[in-house]
């Protein structure tokens, strides 16, 4: 845990957040400002920065992965289809350095992403 980590803070319950799931690694909550009618963010429990971070840790990538498509299952999203992204970096639009997997649906989705 990182004190000063928003999603750290919100994986430990210590900021609220409207949790959709969880288990022992991993968190998901709903993202506080939606960009579609399901807009959910998963979560590791551990501190780690970013996707980029990922190349070492192959069983947490996995994790979470399958958490992200169990969410889309429960939200009701398989049938019409869904996205499952991640920004890395400022530059590609990561705003907390906590990394973090958005599963987005419920509404048709463009390519390519801005
Ligand atoms: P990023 O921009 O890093 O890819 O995604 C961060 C996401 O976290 C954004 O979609 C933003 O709306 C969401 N977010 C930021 N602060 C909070 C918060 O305090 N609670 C929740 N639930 N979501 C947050
Ligand atoms: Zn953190």
């Amino acid at each position: 845990m990182t004190a000063d980590c928003l999603f750290c803070r919100i994986a430990a319950g210590e900021i609220p957040a409207d949790i959709v799931a969880e288990d022992e690694g991993w968190v998901a909550f709903r993202d506080i400002q939606p960009q579609a009618p399901v807009h959910v963010l998963v979560i590791p429990r551990v501190h780690v920065e970013s996707a980029a971070d990922l190349e070492t840790d192959s069983d947490l990538a996995g994790e979470l992965l399958r958490a992200a498509s169990v969410v889309a299952r429960t939200e009701g999203l398989e049938q019409d289809g869904f996205r499952i992204v991640t920004n890395v970096g400022e530059r590609a639009g990561q705003s907390v350095m906590h990394l973090h997997f958005h599963v987005l649906g419920g509404r048709r989705m463009r390519w390519p992403p801005g």
